[in-house]
């Protein structure tokens, strides 16, 4: 039975009144709703291989998930003019509920650099609510550091200042040089190659967030120096090592908001379906193992909502060798779903009805407690109880 939103809201009250709960100074109000955990099946995915049943890699998601919450099967991204379907600009759809509300301020290769004009989910929730920026978290990809600042826009109300920490291999690197820079214990070789490549990494930094520590991270980073080590060589990598990071970050940084952006899917691009089809098994693995910290875990069971979004689809074109790509604008590349689920949401229920990507950042707001004032998608009442 899902818990009624007042009486879930009343336990939460009591759990804070007996002082579970880290706060900031200043003027918001303690944050009393559930923890919400937004997870990017992203890469870009058809509902082909996730939610249809006969054809899906998601059984974890579809099977045991699903009856949880409600499932979305009919969400999609609008066909606008000047509307890609791709990762980062799908990433701001769903943190900012708004399309085309980002500006291309440069670019990473291939990939372009964007900026969120409009607040995104982290700096509404943060302006909202005294939430310090460890509990509201951004999980990246290793090789993705276009995503590392999608985290706050240029809005004069919002901004910097509410904006989410981000883990991901490239803030552990930066970390991680730093260190042995100020440990000065190696030898004249590695502190030479040490203070190259953290030079070559804040270059990166176009927005100069990476390099303010906060001694709470610089906590996380060290355990996880302490376990993995220096080699990069004994940690999980791709779509595990998200997994891995957002258990440890459930277990030591008690997050109230998190996404997880997922990415692997991606790698269709090079022509083998089968590291799509592997991908998505992957994430759906990932779906399991969080599910089982946040039921094993007093501050997340029975307090914790799923939001499961891809970025984006991919195209259906048989004609190419590689028939998923996502940059033809093709029907399927907008065709996308949503499964969300936990207290406050109606359990083993379909949503019929066609939804717009832009409406899971004013139901965020609407489950959160505040409201997503730029989000163009309305908020989806019908599936909160
Ligand atoms: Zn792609």
């Amino acid at each position: 039975m899902p818990i009624g939103r007042r009486a879930f809201n009343q336990g939460l009250a009591s759990s804070i009144a007996a002082g579970t709960t880290v706060g900031l100074p200043g003027t918001a109000k303690a944050y009393v709703g559930p923890n919400v955990i937004i997870v990017r099946f992203g890469g870009g995915v058809r509902r082909a291989e996730t939610i249809v049943g006969q054809t899906s890699y998601a059984p974890y998601m579809m099977n045991v998930l699903a009856k949880q919450g409600t499932l979305i099967p009919d969400l999609s991204i609008a066909e606008l003019k000047d509307v890609d379907t791709s990762h980062a600009e799908g990433t701001l759809n769903i943190l900012t509920g708004s399309y085309r509300s980002y500006a291309k301020v440069g670019s990473q290769g291939l990939a372009p650099l964007l900026e969120p004009r409009e607040p995104t989910l982290f700096e509404y929730f943060r302006k909202a609510f005294n939430v310090p920026s460890h509990q509201a978290l951004l999980i990246n990809g290793e090789d993705r550091p276009q995503e590392e600042y999608l985290t706050y826009g240029g809005h004069k109300h919002y901004g910097v200042s509410y904006r989410s920490e981000v883990i991901g291999l490239f803030r552990y690197k930066l970390h991680k040089f730093q260190r042995i820079l100020e440990e000065n214990k190696a030898s004249e070789e590695v502190l030479a190659k040490a203070r190259k490549q953290l030079d070559e990494l804040r270059a990166q930094d176009y927005r100069g967030t990476a390099n303010r520590r906060s001694p709470i991270m610089e906590r996380f980073w060290d355990r996880w120096r302490n376990d993995y080590g220096d080699s990069g060589l004994k940690n999980p990598r791709g779509d595990r090592l998200l997994t891995e990071l957002a258990v440890r970050a459930i277990s030591e940084l008690k997050p109230r908001l998190m996404m997880i952006n997922y990415q692997d899917p991606d790698y269709v691009h090079w022509g083998n379906a089968s590291h799509y089809t592997r991908a998505i098994a992957v994430i759906d693995q990932g779906l399991k193992r969080l599910a089982e910290s946040v039921a094993s875990d007093p501050a997340y069971r029975g307090r914790t909502v799923f939001v499961i979004v891809p970025d984006c689809g991919r195209d259906s074109n048989s004609l190419m060798s590689v028939p998923y790509q996502h940059h033809f604008n093709t029907r399927s590349a907008h065709e996308i779903f949503a499964l969300i689920a936990g207290p406050g949401i109606a359990a083993g229920k379909v949503l019929d009805k066609a939804v717009d990507q832009t409406s899971i950042a004013a139901t965020v707001g609407a489950i959160m407690g505040f409201r997503a004032r730029s989000a163009e998608g309305r908020v989806l009442s019908e599936i909160l109880t």
